[in-house]
């Protein structure tokens, strides 16, 4: 994990773990925004709507100590800084911030989920319906596209044919 490096996007500089410090020492480096997602939508829905069909899930989900306390040196005196937090809000949570990014996933990997477990956790069932509904529509939006292609091209086929002929 210590060989992990990154590059800044704001000064362009290659940096380590703990080399969190920007050009200006005050701001971190900024790398390229990363989302996590993680599953953990309240059982209890909520608010349910009529039916239970629509039920909204909402939920935020802190998560401490991200980044960690530490320790730094001041002028000769150790002094503590108190660590962070991160608050997922609907299973969702993105930054650009590398010491962020680092800590969460070096501690925190096993409960991200992948994008399809996100919507089964926290889309209601007429979500979950609606974006299948509106992913078949692509597809068939698709298929036509492709069909009036190829008919396109046999047209111009025949229109060769006929031409060669005369
Ligand atoms: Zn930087």
């Amino acid at each position: 994990m210590s060989l992990q490096s990154w590059k800044c996007l704001t000064c362009n500089n290659d940096f380590k773990v703990g080399d969190w410090l920007c050009s200006d020492k005050q701001s971190n480096h900024i790398v390229e925004r990363k989302e996590y997602l993680v599953a953990d939508a309240p059982s209890d829905p909520g608010h349910p709507a009529k039916g239970g069909m629509d039920s909204k899930r909402d939920g935020r989900t802190r998560i401490c100590n991200i980044p960690p306390d530490k320790t730094v040196i001041v002028n000769g005196e150790t002094q503590r800084v108190p660590g962070g937090f991160v608050e997922f809000v609907r299973g969702r949570f993105a930054t650009s911030d590398p010491e962020i990014q680092y800590y969460l996933e070096k501690t925190r990997s096993n409960v991200f989920c992948s994008e399809a477990q996100w919507e089964q956790a926290w889309l209601s069932q007429g979500q979950q319906l609606e974006l299948e509904r509106g992913k078949l529509d692509a597809m068939r939006q698709r298929l036509e596209n492709e069909r009036n292609e190829l008919l396109s091209q046999v047209k111009q086929q025949k229109v060769e044919k006929v031409a060669a002929t005369r």
